[in-house]
């Protein structure tokens, strides 16, 4: 079933075993397993290593090439909606924009299949908060897969749900977080999953990731959508935007620039 299994998420596959083996064995007193909670889908141990990222530099900041769908070249937000449809309100100032919490996540008007996506994103220098409430936001993979977004410089939380990860699937292989105040990046390749004219898989999305330079993901394949509480499923869909995530966390919120994608 899993062509790549770590520790983490052979402890993931022990704990849902554990939760189908529990309904099956009520199964005649109880036919309806009990119901899920958010912390049955998050796992704190083996830590992530920490790798340092090689170091930013002018001439490290890599602009779009000629064939990419620039999705923000620091100007303005006329690329994304907001949950509405209507104008994404977040806050554009000095070739950036920032989460303006409480307004919604924000998703770019045009839908998308397989590509390459680059988004650059940094947590402010006065950051607060720890773990889940700490510099949240995320990166949904046609509207629906999220790549979490967080500061994980320092800031522990459950190893599924720290930056680089596919939310509660997938750990990233090393930790390449950038401190506070700087920028992170994320160049990720992406490929859609296919369904059944029937609404069944075909076959699922995979995703790989590098932050920072470092491969975070490599290749892996998703089990479904990317729930807070529940085990991940698929539901028939097509083209889907780049949404981004306002989290209802209270910390300070985070900036973005520099996003462009070339479909495959
Ligand atoms: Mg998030």
């Amino acid at each position: 079933m899993f062509h790549f299994v770590t520790r983490s998420s052979l402890k993931f596959v022990c704990v849902a075993a554990g939760w189908l083996a529990v309904g099956h064995a009520n199964a005649q007193t109880t036919p309806t397993p009990p119901p899920m909670k958010a912390e049955m889908t998050e796992f704190w141990e083996p830590e992530v290593k920490v790798t340092t990222p090689g170091a930013a530099n002018a001439n490290a900041f890599l602009t779009a090439p000629s064939d990419a769908i620039v999705l923000f070249d620091g100007k303005d937000l006329s690329k994304w909606k907001d949950q509405d449809g209507g104008a994404a309100k977040w806050d554009v100032k000095d070739g950036a924009f920032t989460v303006k919490k409480g307004t919604g996540d924000i998703s770019t008007r045009q839908d998308f299949n397989d590509y390459q996506l680059h988004i650059e994103w940094r947590i402010p220098t006065d950051i607060q908060g720890q773990s889940q409430a700490r510099g949240n936001s995320g990166i949904f993979m046609q509207g629906i897969y999220e790549l979490q977004v967080l500061d994980s410089y320092g800031n522990r939380t459950y190893v599924n749900g720290q930056a680089g990860s596919i939310y509660k699937q997938s750990p990233p292989l090393v930790n390449a977080m950038r401190k506070p105040g700087e920028w992170n990046v994320y160049d990720v390749l992406y490929t859609a999953p296919r369904f059944r004219e029937n609404g069944s898989l075909f076959s699922p999305a995979r995703i790989t990731v590098l932050h920072n330079g470092v491969v975070v993901q490599h290749d892996f394949t998703l089990r479904g959508d990317t729930p807070y509480i529940g085990l991940p499923k698929y539901t028939a869909h097509g083209k889907g935007p780049i949404r981004l995530q306002d989290h209802g966390d209270p910390s300070k919120p985070i900036s973005f620039r520099n996003i462009w994608l070339r479909e495959l």
